[in-house]
């Protein structure tokens, strides 16, 4: 597992975090943690102490609700992100999106490239950024490389829903968040998107609130 820098200091910081129990503070959009890049998984956690940090990190998206969740949004800069979607949509939402479950997974050290060109835009939220959502324009398939809770190495595609997931935690972890490349002019309240924008796709959003979306896919 390498030589951990820092560990006693940084597992000391996480073992404080958890001592409470139950879902932990998620950390909102100003906060300078979620504007840095998280330093690789090496070790700085030892396994028990991991496998606790990554429960809590899944007790607390499903608290929020979510449907992924990032180690710097509860303040640890470290690139670990947990992912699970039950997708309780409607079928023509689940077509439309490509919102087919995705069953709980934990991403360590992750990285992602698109596969082929078609984009795919669709209003996203972040639980760092309560009550608000935009639109967002992502490649819709990309190949993940990761290792999972355990070290096994990880390289799959994945597409629909389940591939924006991957690419906004991932995103967290390079201290990116989704408003940096959302529509700016999309922006709804979470209100505003179920009153208005719940359609399948965001075209008559686009349409009524000036936004582009991407072209047919190519
Ligand atoms: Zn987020």
């Amino acid at each position: 597992m390498g030589t951990p820098r820092n560990s006693s200091s940084l597992a000391e910081r996480v073992e404080e975090l958890l001592a409470p129990g139950g879902p932990l503070p998620i950390a909102e959009a100003g906060d300078p943690v979620l504007r840095r890049a998280a330093e690789p998984f090496d070790g700085q956690l030892p396994p028990a102490l991991l496998a606790r940090f990554v429960e809590a990190l899944r007790l607390t998206m499903h608290a929020a609700p979510g449907v992924g969740l990032a180690a710097p949004q509860v303040g640890v800069g470290l690139r670990i992100a947990v992912i699970e979607d039950p997708a309780p949509v409607p079928e023509e939402v689940r077509v439309a999106r490509g919102r087919v479950p995705q069953p709980f997974r934990v991403l360590v050290n992750p990285s992602y490239e698109p596969v082929g060109e078609a984009p795919a835009a669709f209003f996203e939220g972040c639980l760092s950024v309560p009550g608000w959502q935009a639109v967002v324009a992502r490649p819709a398939r990309v190949r993940l490389r990761a290792t999972d809770e355990h070290g096994l190495a990880v390289d799959e595609v994945f597409s629909g829903w389940p591939a924006r997931i991957v690419q906004h935690e991932t995103d967290h972890l390079d201290g990116v968040l989704y408003l940096d490349r959302a529509e700016s002019r999309s922006l709804s309240s979470s209100r505003a998107v179920a009153e208005l924008w719940a359609q399948p796709t965001p075209e008559r959003a686009a349409a009524a609130l000036g936004f582009e979306l991407p072209g047919p896919a190519a």
